[in-house]
């Protein structure tokens, strides 16, 4: 992180005042707050602390009472990389409540870097069924699983053309792909949070309800993307809607039920000259890709210039030097106001007053922080030991001999038997 800083800092050195002003005034481009100091403002003393925070550090700050934090856990593309994850949005509201947007391959590295307790991680929205989109729910699965979830997780996502197409067939044969590691650890753990509840709804739905609970309304309408099936959300909560587009060509459904969005996300995908260039894509694919399956810059910049959001976002693409102007250009050629280009990482604070973004700042080696619920205890009867006494049979001695006093001690510690 640091040899990429300095490295961008250089490049862009004489960008780094114009871009803190940027800051401060709140208007201004925001794809470059993530070579953003840590804090600034004016210090006094020479022992005191600068204070304003240009970063955020997860787990320091609570929320108010009328305040969203939405969180870029993953914007890049299905092949995953160090810098970027695929597709996964986490917002999370001044009431308590948090959702899953997506949970795209690669991308549970950044959720658990935040060191959420994982009981308040148990809802997620699927945009569509694409790996990008939900690939790494494995992770949240089994990982959460392991280390401190107490219930099910609950997944929402679209019906499609037919039923195996559909939400609810993918999560009942993601359990049964996974059925060796849920039996094991069934044995184990408690049963209970390897459970997944599945809500389908019609994907053809026009703005329809498909959550209402505790002030938040999530509501959803098609997109246009590969097959029928794919959707876009919009959440609502005290008089704000966040809008997270999912994958899609520009579409006459997100520009009447985007309207009006506090912050508006939608795909802007990696320029056809950079499809061809990065990507090894023949010309002819890339075009297709670029502006067909995908929304290309200037579309993109289409799509918000009408709906007006009072920030837009735009990801799903490699954000770098290389690719990240061209999309800024092609956006800028039509649309001029608020923007995000998206980054792993990225975190917007939002209240009817303002929105300000920020990059996180969080730890590679991230521990699960302890939530208020105890874990359930382990079943003591009534499922199967899946180790057989063949198996048992294997077990070498001198290795029970050689940690026979580690066991000892540890059981004298914790008073067990
Ligand atoms: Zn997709
Ligand atoms: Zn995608």
């Amino acid at each position: 992180m640091i040899n990429k800083f300095w490295i961008t800092a250089i490049t862009v050195g004489l960008l780094a005042s114009v871009f803190a002003a940027g800051w401060q005034l709140g208007q201004s481009d925001r794809q470059l707050v993530r070579n953003a100091h840590a804090a600034g403002g004016t210090v006094n003393k020479p022992t005191g602390a600068a204070p304003d925070r240009y970063v955020y550090y997860p787990g320091t700050e609570e929320l108010a009472k009328d305040e969203i934090r939405l969180f870029a856990c993953g914007t890049g593309l299905p092949a995953a990389r160090r810098d970027q994850a695929a597709t996964c949005w986490l917002v999370e509201l001044g009431n308590g409540d948090k959702f899953l947007f997506d949970i795209g391959t690669g991308s549970m590295v950044n959720v658990a870097a935040l060191m959420i307790p994982y009981d308040f991680l148990t809802k997620v929205f699927l945009s569509h069924l694409h790996t990008d989109h939900w690939g790494d729910l494995s992770t949240l699965w089994a990982g959460g699983w392991t280390a401190g979830r107490t219930g099910p997780l609950e997944i929402w996502g679209p019906s499609g053309a037919t039923p195996e197409m559909g939400t609810k067939y993918a999560i009942e044969h993601f359990l049964k792909a996974y059925n060796w590691d849920m039996q094991t650890r069934n044995f184990k753990l408690n049963p209970a949070p390897g459970k997944i509840t599945v809500h389908e709804f019609d994907y053809k739905g026009e703005n329809q309800v498909v959550y209402q609970k505790n002030g938040v309304t999530i509501r959803s309408w098609p997109a246009i993307h590969a097959g029928d099936g794919p959707i876009s959300y919009a959440l609502e909560w005290e008089g704000m809607k966040i809008v997270i587009g999912g994958d899609t060509f520009p579409n006459k459904w997100y520009i009447k039920y985007a309207k009006n969005a506090d912050v508006a996300i939608h795909e802007t995908f990696l320029t056809p000259d950079s499809l061809v260039h990065w990507y090894g894509q023949s010309p002819g694919q890339a075009l297709g890709v670029g502006t067909q399956i995908h929304t290309s810059p200037p579309a993109f910049g289409k799509v918000m210039s009408t709906i007006k959001p009072r920030h837009a976002i735009g990801y799903h693409f490699f954000n770098e030097e290389g690719t990240r102007w061209g999309i800024y250009d092609g956006v800028r050629s039509i649309y001029g106001g608020p923007l995000s280009l998206a980054a792993d990482n990225m975190v917007w604070n939002i209240t009817k007053e303002k929105i300000v973004e920020r990059m996180a700042i969080s730890p590679d080696q991230a521990w699960s922080v302890t939530g208020p619920t105890k874990p359930p205890a382990p079943p003591t009867s009534g499922v199967a030991d899946p180790l057989s006494n063949i198996m048992k049979a294997g077990r070498w001695k001198p290795a029970e001999d050689a940690q026979r006093s580690l066991v000892d001690t540890f059981k004298k510690e914790y008073d067990m038997k």
